[in-house]
């Protein structure tokens, strides 16, 4: 039973632009609160240093996937964010050297359960139900860095129904790509495989059965979800 449990496990992935291979998915780090306009629609205070959570590999799903509204929440949000995808091995990095480290980005959700999320927030409780769930990571297409260079600036656009939510630019993140990789690799030896969302802007809400999401950053290919 155990190995035949085994044989049906496959290591999620996400496609890369330009050629047959897929990135594999090893784990999926993200950044809280990494932009001005968003840590004060959410109550929060500047120039903290930057903190992490985490959502399992396999709730990555791909662009056009249908979401199934997830049980347990009645405010189910859309964030919005640059995903960088780390192509090589690297703990303690310095922000001028963490360039090495990034294979490519893409477009990313941070799909959360609002309500048990700020309900966690609150009490000094995990996150996990709130951000780590079924579905609830969609990545787009991997555009390789040695493709479109580095992607430190640019407009983030999020829609909801052909209705803008969600408009910043990257060059507004509190904490850089460079940035981000410094902190993180100093509390995880950062792997190949390893995903990294980088916070979302301003602008952040619900959606509802029958909602369409589309999320676009200049230069990397688009990303586009519905709700069950
Ligand atoms: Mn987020």
């Amino acid at each position: 039973m155990a190995l035949e449990l085994l044989d049906t496990f496959a290591v999620p992935s996400v496609p890369i632009a330009g050629i047959e291979e897929r990135f594999p998915v090893r784990r999926i780090f993200c950044v809280g609160r990494n932009y001005a306009d968003h840590v004060a629609e959410m109550g929060g205070s500047m120039r903290e240093p930057p903190f992490f959570f985490t959502k399992f590999a396999v709730a990555v799903v791909q662009n056009g996937a249908r979401l199934q509204y997830p049980s347990g929440t009645a405010n189910f949000h859309f964030e919005g964010e640059l995903v960088v995808a780390i192509g090589k091995e690297g703990s303690h990095v310095r922000a001028g050297q963490a360039h090495e480290l990034i294979f490519g980005y893409a477009v990313g959700l941070d799909m959360t359960r609002r309500d048990l999320q700020l309900a966690a927030r609150d009490r000094g409780r995990p996150w996990d139900v709130g951000k780590n769930f079924e579905q609830s990571a969609p990545v787009g297409c991997v555009h390789r860095r040695s493709d479109v260079g580095a992607i430190e600036r640019g407009v983030l656009e999020l829609q909801v129904n052909g209705v803008v939510k969600q408009r910043a630019d990257l060059a507004q993140m509190i904490w850089n790509t460079a940035e981000i990789i410094e902190h993180l690799s100093g509390f995880y030896r950062l792997t190949a495989g390893d995903l990294i969302f980088t916070g979302t802007p301003a602008g952040v809400g619900s959606v509802a059965s029958g909602d369409r999401i589309d999320v676009r950053i200049d230069g990397l290919s688009p990303l586009s979800v519905s709700v069950e």
